[in-house]
């Protein structure tokens, strides 16, 4: 047993921002992490290098789930979402975080989304600071990351300080295609920001731009992941980082933390690690699991806050099918935004901030083929999935005190953790942004030559947050400004479960900001 400065537990975008302050302000830092690394190689190309079929998304720890199957989806969706409709959900667990299979994309949340919105409900969700706080923060999360984009574009751009550190790659045939689409209806397409390296170094690869992005690894380590871009500089420096080390309990005494108890994943051995300060950063799943498994909620102001107003967006995918294959050459066409909507669209003002919309790419055809029956999925690999193309929408969702992670009555899993459970029902609200934003969607995919669309719902937790979330309020958020468990000296948290609200962008630029202002923070105290 070594006593550290600080012991990190979790090494994705909240782990990898601490750490970094930490580390370079001289500080001995253990980081805990459960997974594993990801190999790197020609397999990630493979269609099974998507992270749900690889052992990286497991249910070795499952959350049972309470997810009410969405009211108003088609007959199809409903067809195809049973099919694949969970009780428990699996996560992602590796060194890096998700951030390894993300889809890179890294967009700031815009300065209203700081001030909390009346249609979004009466939960509390005001932010302790404001857009201008994190401003700094976000540039150098972008710069952290190897953001390459293009400010000025996106209508509701915030103000910033500085530059993106690069430039994004020149724009596809199918992404031209949806840009002109989306201009000729009177949109403003824009780049959308991307965490990928596209020059080439003696230490990196340069973007090869191949059609597995989102939810692959890089084969050859060109996304700027956690693991690829911030964890290895760290380890250089000093970071000391212990894989498959799953954390079970934080151990307090009085109103401090003095270790945590662990397991090692790959020989079962009990573990305990001590340190003056712990960084929780396990995911806004895993996060409120393991401070309720801890029982710390009791030293918390706000007790029964811990694991509410659990957000995740309300996703869903609207495909196009051309009368032509979309993407003969096979580039990467993940590259174009739509905010025009952002703050609520005119055909429906009562609605409010609804969020954006980006492209995506067509799932690989044998990725495809493991998901449907049989002989339908040869169908729709061979004449379909060559001639359709999506586009994501991601609407702000309310922050509801109902919506919740938190222990259930059943068997520990393999490593002692107790059983938890989610509860996660959507607004009436939250459905008809998403349904709003999915309209004006189906209208690009349309005028760019769509012969029909159909609308697929997003039923994951990839973008869960707000579960241990900041405020200024101790009776609605269980930490203050700086990220610190109220009630407990030594405990911050800064994953995503300290977001108030989500906005309607991705969150992990937002996550890796507040990590570096936390760290900085943290850093200075003597
Ligand atoms: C397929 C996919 C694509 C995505 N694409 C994007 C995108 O393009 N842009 C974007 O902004 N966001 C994207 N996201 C969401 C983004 O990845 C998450 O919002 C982000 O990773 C959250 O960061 P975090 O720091 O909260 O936690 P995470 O990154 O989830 O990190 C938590 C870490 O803690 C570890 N851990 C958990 N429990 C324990 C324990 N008990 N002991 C030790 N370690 C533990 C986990 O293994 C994990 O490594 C995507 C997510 C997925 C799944
Ligand atoms: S598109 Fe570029 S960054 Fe993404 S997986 Fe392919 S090579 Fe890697």
């Amino acid at each position: 047993m070594d006593r550290h400065d600080a012991i990190v537990i979790g090494s994705g975008f909240g782990g990898g921002g601490v750490a970094h302050e930490l580390v370079a302000a001289g500080k001995r830092v253990l980081m805990l992490e459960r997974g594993d690394r990801v190999p790197r190689g020609p397999q990630n190309w493979e269609f099974d290098g998507s992270l749900d079929l690889t052992p990286f998304y497991s249910k070795e720890t499952p959350y049972a789930v309470a997810d009410e199957i969405d009211r108003t989806a088609s007959k199809l969706d409903k067809l195809l979402t049973k099919r694949t409709a969970a009780k428990s959900v699996a996560s992602c667990y590796c060194v890096g975080g998700p951030s390894v299979f993300y889809g890179a994309v890294s967009l700031r949340l815009r300065p209203r989304d700081f001030t909390g919105d009346a249609v979004l409900g009466d939960s509390g969700a005001t932010w302790p600071f404001d857009y201008d706080t994190l401003e700094p923060y976000y540039g150098a999360a972008e710069g952290l990351l190897g953001v390459a984009g293009e400010a000025g574009t996106d209508p509701t751009d915030p103000p910033r300080s500085s530059d993106y550190p690069a430039s994004p790659a020149p724009l596809s045939s199918t992404s031209r295609m949806i840009a002109d689409a989306a201009a000729r209806r009177g949109m403003k397409p824009f780049r959308l920001p991307l965490a990928i390296n596209y020059s080439e170094s003696d230490s990196r690869s340069a973007c090869v731009a191949c059609t597995t992005c989102d939810t692959y690894a890089c084969a050859i380590g060109a996304k700027n992941d956690v693991a690829t871009r911030v964890l290895d500089p760290l380890l250089a420096a000093g970071l000391e980082l212990r894989p498959n080390t799953v954390v079970t309990r934080l151990v307090t005494e009085g109103s401090r933390v003095v270790g945590v108890e662990a397991v090692d994943r790959q020989t079962g051995e009990q573990l305990r690690f001590e340190a003056a300060q712990f960084i929780l950063s396990a995911g806004a799943l895993g996060t409120p699991h393991l401070l309720l498994a801890s029982g710390i909620e009791e030293l918390n102001p706000g007790g029964d806050v811990v694991g509410r107003y659990l957000t995740r967006h309300c996703n869903a995918i609207a495909f196009g099918l051309f009368p032509r294959q979309v993407n003969p050459a096979q580039e990467f066409h993940k590259q174009i935004g739509l905010h025009d909507f952002y703050f609520g669209d005119m055909k429906q003002p009562e609605l409010g901030k609804l969020g954006g919309i980006q492209q995506l790419h067509s799932p690989p055809v044998g990725l495809v083929h493991q998901h449907l029956p049989a002989g339908f999925a040869h169908l729709v690999g061979a004449l379909i999935v060559p001639r359709m193309t999506g586009l994501l929408v991601m609407a702000e969702d309310e922050p509801r005190h109902d919506n919740r992670v938190m222990l259930r009555d059943g068997d520990a899993d393999q490593f002692g953790l107790p059983a938890a459970e989610i509860r996660h029902t959507y607004t009436d609200r939250d459905l008809a942004a998403r349904d709003a934003l999915l309209l004006r969607a189906r209208e690009v995919l349309g005028e760019a030559g769509a012969l029909w669309c159909y609308s697929h719902y997003i039923h994951t937790f990839s973008h869960a947050a707000g579960t241990v979330r900041m405020g200024t309020d101790p009776a609605t958020s269980a930490l203050d400004e700086y990220c610190r468990f109220r009630g407990v000296d030594n405990l911050r948290v800064v994953d995503a479960s300290i977001l108030p609200s989500g906005g309607g962008v991705n969150p992990s630029l937002t996550v890796a900001a507040n990590a570096l202002r936390v760290g900085e923070q943290l850093a200075a105290e003597r």
